[in-house]
């Protein structure tokens, strides 16, 4: 079987209400896909996205380059047809938009190769378990506390046992007010994450997760900017809540890094920015090896498959208003419920796209933000 041809778009859904966190506003979610066809007749189909910017960018860079230097190689090498692609396109930008698009192309091999086994994908890659732990999770740092409570009681109907919120308002007690406030609402047994989105220095960081410590956070996330090794390594020897990082690094060696240097107690790689299933599953199998578990940042619908394949998964994220289903971009719905997610059982990934839905969010390069 080889690749034939190809094609790849770009969606920019609006969504519903605005996301706030430390560092962003988001009011649109960009899904980049990439359709790959065989000479077989078959269709695989990968995706990525991002939160706002470089869609259209992505989607052109799939369509002028990685989609045609695709085309005529064999699907079942992955791990090949990655290095190939990977090789002729890391002088363009190492991470970013060059790794965004080789991640839908990954999936859209990884999902070629499943359903050519006739196997669901999580089975295909070595199945650990039949479903994966999610938690809710609220960009939710706009939120006054009265909705940000109600949001927690949705999930709390929905089966949840772990949540996770924002922090890093500015000033340090508005933070404590609302995870206090959380805390109380949940009770004590429910698992409560906080996420700093890298707002702060070491010494910010100390002082205000000291503050969090009493509604025992189950992680802190993100508290320092995203590169900074050695910071989060001095911050965790002064701390007891343990620290999750990992959606801003790009490759194997920058997790090993943190590793390595005793600066992490929670991977988080995201499929998409990592360059898709091919080199997640290397970061996770690497974070294993250190003993640290894996909780895949967002991308529901294949992170849940991911966690259950890896043997040393933490949870994954199901973001209130951010899952797929919620976008209104699938065919059939993919949904966690009880807090637990399971894979589809149709042989590849099984994501099915509404190509008619998504067509009224389509945009293309070189026509601005509109
Ligand atoms: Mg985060």
């Amino acid at each position: 079987m080889k690749v034939s041809g190809g094609e790849a778009a770009c969606y920019r859904i609006r969504l519903r209400e605005p996301w706030q966190s430390a560092n962003h506003t988001i009011t649109v979610f960009e899904l980049i896909t990439a359709r790959l066809r065989t000479d077989t007749g078959q269709e695989g189909v990968g995706w990525t996205f991002t939160v706002g910017t470089g869609g259209t960018a992505i989607a052109a860079f799939l369509t002028d380059d990685l989609l045609p230097l695709a085309s005529g190689l064999d699907p079942a090498l992955v791990e090949r047809t990655w290095h190939t692609l990977y090789g002729a396109v890391r002088d363009a930008a190492p991470g970013g938009i060059a790794l965004l698009g080789l991640s839908a192309v990954d999936v859209a091999l990884w999902d070629l190769k499943a359903q050519a086994a006739g196997e669901p994908l999580y089975r295909l890659l070595g199945a650990s378990r039949d479903r994966a732990e999610a938690y809710g999770s609220g960009i939710n740092l706009n939120l006054p506390i009265p909705d940000l409570l109600a949001q927690f009681r949705r999930w709390r109907a929905r089966g949840f046992r772990a949540f996770k919120m924002k922090v890093g308002s500015d000033d340090p007690r508005t933070d404590v007010e609302r995870v206090r406030a959380v805390r109380e609402e949940i009770g004590p047994d429910a698992i409560l994450m906080l996420d700093a989105n890298q707002k702060w220095t070491v010494a910010d960081a100390v002082r205000r997760i000291r503050g969090f410590e009493p509604y025992d956070p189950y992680w802190i996330e993100e508290p320092l900017p995203a590169e900074d090794v050695a910071g989060h390594a001095r911050l965790r020897a002064q701390i007891r809540c343990p620290i999750a990082l990992g959606e801003n690094l790009f490759s194997a060696a920058a997790f090993n890094e943190f590793l390595r240097h005793d600066a992490v107690d929670v991977v988080q790689p995201d499929v998409a920015r990592v360059g898709g299933i091919t080199p997640f599953l290397k970061i996770a199998h690497l974070a294993e090896g250190y003993g640290i578990p894996t909780a895949p940042h967002l991308v529901l619908e294949l992170s849940g498959q991911l966690c259950c394949t890896i043997r040393l998964a933490s949870m994954i994220e199901d973001l209130d208003g951010g899952n797929l289903t919620e976008l209104e971009a699938l065919e059939e719905p993919i949904r966690t419920a009880d807090g637990y997610f399971t894979p589809p059982a149709r042989p590849g990934h099984g994501v099915r796209f509404n190509w008619d839905a998504l067509a009224r969010w389509r945009a293309e390069a070189g026509h601005g933000r509109g």
